[in-house]
Formats: structure tokens, sequence, C-alpha cells
């Protein structure tokens, strides 16, 4: 049986100042508790998506001039990125953006701002995520700035699970990464989503790694969605194989 849309974007264009087109009329699914994979190459709109949901399109004079955004049954288009946050909608942004000059601790911290719950609540959020990242655990006194690339990726998802989302959306986190490290990120990745129910929306240029931890995928080109399906299917395809095993 299929399950419920918990996540849906209906049919969006969005426009960056005023004039460039740059989301032609998407629309995409994030079921609960799954990895949703969005593909394509530079430019095609992933980014973009994931602004147009987290409402982090103002800032770049993108507005959404079409369609709508719910999540669980409900508008989301006209709130604010602190707002979603309450709700549970959280971007983990490309390029990472930890606090350089805080500690890793210090920078898991500031994720937790947001929430109603005390001390020990957030405490134990944080032992929760010294668990999936032992990495963050032993650097949690470094300053980020110091850290290796990978280590600033996972400062940057655990931040966002300080939290306590139920839906990432995550933007290229294997830009600049070692293979390895890039799986032990996915790894994690599909742990909390397993284990802390945490659904992801997932922005990936390295579309063969995406479809191995990701259960449906969505291909996007010059704003288009122009194929969707299993992420399995999806990786057997020859059009996806000969179109982006390359990019890979
Ligand atoms: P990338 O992996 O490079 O982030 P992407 O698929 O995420 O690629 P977007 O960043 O969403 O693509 O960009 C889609 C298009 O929108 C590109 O042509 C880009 O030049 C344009 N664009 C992005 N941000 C802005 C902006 N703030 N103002 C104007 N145009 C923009």
């Amino acid at each position: 049986t299929q399950a419920a849309p918990y996540l849906s974007v209906n049919n969006i264009e969005v426009i960056y100042d005023h004039v460039i087109l740059v989301l032609k009329g998407v629309s995409l699914e994030v079921p609960k508790g799954k990895i949703v994979a969005l593909l394509g190459a530079n430019g095609a709109g992933k980014s973009t998506t994931l602004k147009s949901i987290s409402n982090l399109l103002r800032a770049e004079r993108g507005d959404v001039t079409k369609g709508n955004i719910e999540f669980k049954g409900r508008r989301i288009d006209q709130m604010t990125p602190a707002d979603l946050v309450r709700k549970g909608v959280i971007q983990v942004m490309e390029g990472r953006h930890c606090f350089e000059h805080l500690t890793i601790e210090e920078n898991l911290l500031t994720g937790a701002y947001t929430r109603p719950d005390g001390h020990a609540g957030i405490k134990r959020t944080l032992e929760m995520v010294y668990d999936y990242f032992p990495r963050l655990k032993t650097r949690r006194a470094s300053q980020a700035g110091y850290t290796s690339g990978g280590e600033q990726q996972m400062c940057a998802i655990g931040r966002a699970i300080m939290a306590n989302p139920e839906m990432v959306l995550l933007d290229e986190p294997s830009m600049g990464l070692a293979p390895q490290i890039v799986e032990e990120i996915f790894e994690i990745v599909k742990d909390l989503n397993r284990k802390e129910s945490v659904s992801f929306l997932l922005a990936e240029q390295n579309t063969m790694v995406a479809l191995r931890y990701a259960d449906f995928g969505y291909i996007l080109e010059s704003g288009r969605i122009v194929m969707e399906g299993d992420a399995k299917d999806l990786a057997n395809n020859e059009d996806v194989k000969e179109f982006y095993l390359g990019l890979s």
C-alpha cells in the first residue's frame, strides 16, 4: 500500500529576482519515514527546491510564484524558516556552514535554540547525536574550523538533529568528500532514518550513491522533474546509467 504523503510539493514555480524562472512546475512527495533523493546535474534546481520548502528562498530574492507546499496536510509555504524548524522541518545547507570559531559541541547546541524543552532534553539529544556520530564526540572540544570536511558535514547534520526534526532537507552532503567518508555519512543518515524515524529529502549530484541509500528518487533537469521511481529501479534504468553514472 502507498504511504500517505507527508511532505508534498505541488507544481511549484520559482523565480529569482522577479525574472529568472528556475523551477517550472515541480511536484514531489516524501512519505513519512522515507529517504527520497532529488537528483540532477549542477544548476538543475535541486537547492532551489529544498530552499522553497524550508523558505530560505526569500533571503536570495527568490519567490514561489505558483503551486503550494504541504507538510502533514497543512500549507507551509508562508511560514518562516524558524517556524518550520519548530514544526519539524529543517534544512542542512550545501557547503556545511558550521560556525568555524565555535567548538563542535557549541555548534551542535546552537541547533537546539528553537526547542521548548529544557536542559535535560537537550542533553539527551546531544548524547544521542554523539552515539550516531562518534567522530563528533571525539572532536567535541575542537574548533569546527579546524576539523575535517567530513567532520564539518557531520556537525551540520548533527546540529539539525539537535532541533528534534521530523523532516530533514539535506543538500549535497557528499560535496567535496572522499568516497569512504561519504559512505560513512550516508550510513548514519540511514540509521537516523530507521531508528529515529527522521524522513529525508536528499539533494545529490552523486546519483548512484544516493540511490543506494534512498527509497525513492526524482530526477530534475532544467527545473522540471523528468523521471521518478523506486531507487532500485532508477539505479537499474539504462537512461539513468547512461546519463548519470559518468557524473557520480
Ligand atoms: P547546485 O548543485 O549547483 O546547487 P542545483 O541543482 O542545486 O545545483 P540551484 O542551485 O537550485 O541548482 O540553481 C538552479 C538555477 O538557478 C541555476 O541556473 C542558478 O544559476 C540559478 N540560481 C540559483 N540561485 C540563484 C539566485 N539567488 N539568483 C538568481 N539565480 C539563481
